[in-house]
């Protein structure tokens, strides 16, 4: 089984039931709703706190006009004085942990949608199969996973307490103006507000439409980057540096430039309120300096004006920095809403979790890419006994790589059918299905770790005598110990690079740790010599004992034990038997033979 499987295995149960409440196609509206009802206690505490920090606000202001106005008339003494400004203390010190307390009960739930977004990615990932990797790019997942996830994180954090803070501010600010002090002034100086709110609608489409284009260009530099390094060895070879380089430069400039483009627009919010805010200003000090004169209004009274025209900044800067916010929340939604709800290319409906020893039969079984015309399976049937051995050859593009993918429920088949013990494979869970088959591929995969715990991936408690005993079975215990610290030893992406045949090897000793009753070798002996090729047979064919083992290869020898052998050809199965009835038949197993054992002694000269 490849290392991929193995970590689909280990997390997809853990995550089974994030997928059944599971994404239904909705949009980021319902998506925050359903997390603020799930939230609703922290949401409600940190808004009431907000709506304290708004009530203090607002009361700060009309405090310092009554204390201006009483100085004004010499009606406070010292004491007095000195009482007053202890409360306007005590309400700024309040102020001050309402704020904090809001920020720490609304964060804690907001970092909690990331968390859950990104295990519903990574789970919705682990699910899907070949066909849905094929038409996404890595790059563009890793960008999901950070910068959308991120985005979206931040409309449900700050920007919707940002945007509850800043309306009720508004809303007291505003009544208190024209109810609390004089509702003539109010009129007036409000009055350039509705055009910020016109400039403001104004630059929160660019905004949109300057984040829409970021985040796409930040998901092409993550892929460009993604590939690079997954194929830094053919881009040396090719002397391709240079030309990435180049690629990168540009795609990496294009991304700094939307970016920059984003925040340019961004950026416009603060001169508009500025703007705003010095108009209304003129205008209050214009139009209140007249009621003062007129004896319609206090000094006191234009003071606490003055001040709530201070408190507007805060509202407005929100209303800026909500809408902006909001646009790149719905902007990564827009990228990975589509990415969460997107069907499963095969769907996990199989209740059956055990699957009880019996045969393996192909009915008629014929399959056809979704991409293409030609059918990559047509018609083949067989039967496979518990214990048995099947060999799968064919020219390149027979199709035998298909029929393990659909063994491994990667892709149902069109018609017909594959059985285990009497039930198609559909009835089992993906989750039992994947623990009962062991799939070697041509390319394994092992992880950074050490090259024991690479062996003990599908059984982690595994103790080191039963790592040895596979790596044994493998024939790569040798190499093993000649490494620097032998089974301790790092490999993996950041550890020593093994060949092409210890990398097999390594992955078929995980394999038969794993000890499912199926194993699949997809060309898995490729890189491994002949010699060490018959002596991991010969090792397999003993510690079998009731493991059905189904072999692809290319180099006929390697099937020269099976029980039965399906030679394929553009999807047909042309000729079939054991190796000696194969040999007698004198087709294309036959010829193949014989010039695989003339190249064999050949080399051996
Ligand atoms: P090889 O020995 O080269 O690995 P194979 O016998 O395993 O070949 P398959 O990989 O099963 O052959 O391919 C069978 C046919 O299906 C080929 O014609 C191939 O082009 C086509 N094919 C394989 N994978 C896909 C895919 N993901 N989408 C579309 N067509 C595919």
């Amino acid at each position: 089984m490849s290392a991929q499987d193995h970590a689909i295995r280990a997390t997809s149960s853990e995550a089974a039931p994030l997928v059944q409440d599971g994404p239904g196609p909705q949009g980021l509206g319902g998506l925050l709703a359903g997390f603020v009802r799930r939230h609703l206690r922290a949401y409600v505490i940190a808004a009431l706190m907000l709506a304290g920090v708004a009530v203090l606000t607002v009361w700060l202001p009309r405090q310092i006009g009554y204390v201006v106005d009483a100085l004004v008339a010499r009606q406070l003494d010292l004491p007095g004085l000195a009482r007053e400004l202890g409360l306007m203390i005590a309400a700024g010190v309040a102020i001050y942990f309402l704020r904090v307390g809001w920020r720490l009960y609304l964060f804690a739930a907001a970092y909690q949608l990331g968390q859950s977004l990104r295990t519903r990615l990574y789970t919705r990932l682990t699910l899907q199969g070949p066909r849905f990797f094929q038409r996404r790019r890595t790059g563009d997942l890793m960008a999901n996973a950070t910068n959308d996830i991120d985005a979206v994180e931040m409309t449900a954090g700050e920007a919707m307490l940002a945007g509850f803070d800043g309306t009720l501010t508004l809303v007291l600010v505003v009544a208190m103006m024209t109810l609390g002090v004089d509702w003539r002034l109010a009129l007036v100086a409000l009055l350039p507000f509705p055009l910020m709110a016109l400039a403001f609608w104004h630059i929160s489409r660019h905004v949109h439409e300057a984040w829409a284009q970021s985040l796409d260009r930040f998901s092409k530099l993550n892929e460009h980057v993604q590939e690079t390094f997954a194929g830094v060895r053919t881009v040396r070879a090719l002397g391709l540096e240079q030309r990435s380089e180049k690629h990168f430069g540009e795609l990496a400039k294009k991304a700094a430039d939307t970016s920059f483009d984003a925040q340019r627009w961004e950026a416009a919010y603060e001169p508009a309120v500025g703007f705003t805010l010095a108009t209304a200003t003129a205008i209050t000090l214009g139009f209140g300096g007249y009621l003062i004169w007129q004896k319609e209004m206090t000094v006191g009274q234009l003071t606490t004006f003055s001040l709530y025209l201070g408190n507007l900044i805060w509202p407005m800067f929100a209303a800026g920095w909500v809408l902006s916010l909001i646009e790149r929340g719905k902007a990564a939604w827009a990228r990975l809403g589509p990415v969460l709800h997107e069907p499963l290319t095969v769907e996990d409906a199989g209740s059956v979790t055990g699957i009880a020893p019996g045969p393996l039969v192909a009915q008629a079984l014929s399959f056809t890419y979704p991409t293409q015309q030609r059918r990559a399976l047509d018609d083949v049937d067989f039967r496979l006994e518990p214990g048995q051995m099947l060999g799968l050859v064919g020219p390149t593009g027979a199709g035998k790589t298909t029929l393990v993918r659909l063994l491994l429920r990667q892709y149902a088949p069109s018609h017909g059918a594959l059985l285990w013990s009497g039930k198609p494979l559909a009835d089992y869970s993906l989750q039992a299905l994947r623990e009962a088959v062991s799939w070697v591929s041509q390319e394994p995969f092992l992880f950074t770790a050490s090259v024991a715990d690479n062996i003990r991936l599908a059984k982690p408690d595994a103790t080191r005598e039963e790592v040895e005993r596979v790596a044994r079975l493998a024939a790569v215990h040798e190499d093993i110990m000649r490494l620097p610290r032998g089974y301790d030893t790092p490999v993996g992406e950041r550890g020593v690079t093994l060949s092409g045949g210890q990398n097999q090897r390594v992955a078929i000793a995980r394999a038969l740790l794993a000890d499912a009753p199926l194993l699949v070798l997809d060309d898995a002996l490729s890189a491994v010599d002949t010699g060490t090729e018959a002596a991991i047979l010969s090792h397999m064919k003993q510690a079998r004992a009731g493991r059905t083992v189904i072999v692809i290869g290319h180099r006929l020898s390697a099937l020269v034990e099976a029980d039965h052998t399906l030679v394929l050809r553009d999807g047909r199965v042309v000729e079939q038997g054991n190796h000696a009835q194969l040999v007698a038949h004198d087709g294309w197993y036959a010829r193949q033979w014989r010039y695989q054992q003339l190249e064999a002694s050949l080399d051996a000269d």
